[in-house]
Order: structure tokens, then sequence, then C-alpha cells
């Protein structure tokens, strides 16, 4: 799947350009839900992706999802992980993401106005 992604002045960025778990995270429909019963302590929250749902610690970079169990070594984090670092404001926005490429969801979720 070739998904792009277009930087604030205007250059396309592919997944082979990037860590594509950060694109996928930036680009896909995921809500982060951070007071759902099976989100435990400060860390925990609930993805949905694609009517799945994960349950991610981003302290510890822990998800539940088939890739982190199996494809994943220690140096590599899941989409979702990514996502929920960045709707809780873990990890910061990079500074050349075009606001308008990201999932309408996180958008709110930041509050970020355009
Ligand atoms: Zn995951």
């Amino acid at each position: 799947m070739a998904q792009s992604i277009t930087m604030s002045d205007g250059t396309e960025l592919r997944p082979s350009d990037l860590e594509d778990a950060l694109l996928r995270a930036l680009r896909e429909p995921m809500l982060v839900c951070d007071d759902h019963p099976d989100a435990w302590g400060d860390h925990q929250v609930v993805v949905y992706n694609e009517a799945r749902e994960y349950v991610v610690n981003t302290d510890v970079e822990h998800c539940t999802c088939p890739a982190m169990q199996y494809h994943y070594d220690a140096e590599e984090v899941c989409k979702h992980i990514v996502r929920a670092q960045l709707a809780t404001g873990e990890r910061e926005m990079p500074a050349w993401v075009n606001l308008e490429a990201v999932d309408d969801m996180l958008r709110r979720r930041l509050e970020v106005e355009r």
C-alpha cells in the first residue's frame, strides 16, 4: 500500500522514507480511549483500529496487537503505540507533519485548530 504524507513544504514522503509505524499512526483512523474499563493505570489506553481494540501501555511500549506479539523486535513499536503516545502527548507531533493530512480523530484530540 503506497500511503504517503505531505510535508508542510509540499514534499511527499512515503513509508520507505520514514518509520512506517509513525506514518500509519498519523494517517489511519484510530480512536484512543483512556477511560476505557480495559485500560488500567496512568499509561494504559485502548486504541480502536479497524473495528478491533488493542490495549496499549505507552510507558513500557506494549500493545496487544499481533504485530507487537510476533513481528516486532524490542527496537520497534507498532502504530497503535505511536498513535497512543501522540494522542496522550507522550510523543511530540513531529514538526514536519502537515496537520491537514493527519487523521481527524487525532487532530481533534490534540485540539489543533486550522
Ligand atoms: Zn499494536
